[in-house]
């Protein structure tokens, strides 16, 4: 039934293709057996269809009392039996249905929305959480309490750098005139990105994003 219903939110209306019977239930990976068409109660009930259980009875549109009636879903694999009817009733198309439907789907839509940006905002905290117990797992108790207060030793010994890093740099500060403090600076945040990634040393890519932020008083007049 979890697949069934996936199919009733991805499936488009489409052609009705009869096929013959291959399996009892829509477990089949093949997108023609699995478009589904759909079919009012009503119609259904006069043609005969064979269904899983009856349709739920109809509804009455709120704003003009035009009969609303469940859709039921027809596979091509079994042409003749409707598996399941909508979760809820046909959409009425009068006006005031219509504007009021546009507003329920716009609230969803900001509900999602937000929904999505808490989520989002929970994979940084911990994130930022996860990266600081890296920072305080390196230094211990005597050391700096975070990338920012590096020191020479921490950096040379935590920001070591490879090859493609080196080449990027050395590109950098031959291109935009990096000053040594700009230059300490860089490897520091690149630090913090690299451990927000939760990498081990220092990456091209952590590096290049350390870049971009690089501040213009950190630049050679
Ligand atoms: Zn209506």
């Amino acid at each position: 039934m979890q697949r069934i219903g996936e199919l009733l939110r991805e499936g488009e209306p489409g052609r009705r293709t009869p096929t013959p019977s291959r399996a009892s239930t829509p477990t089949t990976e093949d997108p023609e057996v699995n478009r589904k068409t759909t079919i009012r109660a009503s119609e259904a009930a006069a043609a005969g269809y064979d269904c899983d259980k009856p349709a739920p009875p109809p509804e009455t549109c709120q704003f003009c009392g035009r009969t609303l009636e469940y859709m039921g879903m027809i596979f091509p694999f079994k042409p003749n039996r409707v598996f399941l009817w909508s979760p809820s009733p046909e959409r009425c198309t009068c006006p005031e249905a219509v504007a009021y439907w546009a507003q329920k789907d716009r609230e969803a839509e900001e509900e999602k929305k937000a929904e999505e940006r808490r989520k989002q905002q929970e994979a940084i905290r911990a994130r930022v959480n996860a990266a600081r117990a890296v920072q305080t797992a390196r230094y211990g108790p005597d050391g700096p309490a975070c990338n920012a207060q590096m020191g020479p030793k921490e950096l040379r010994a935590y920001c070591k750098l490879d090859e493609p890093c080196q080449k990027l740099i050395r590109g950098a500060y031959d291109r935009l005139g990096l000053t040594a403090r700009g230059y300490d600076r860089i490897l520091r945040v690149a630090r913090t990105i690299a451990d927000l990634d939760g990498a081990e040393e220092i990456q091209v890519q952590h590096l290049a994003e350390a870049l971009q932020y690089r501040p213009p008083e950190h630049l050679r007049a």
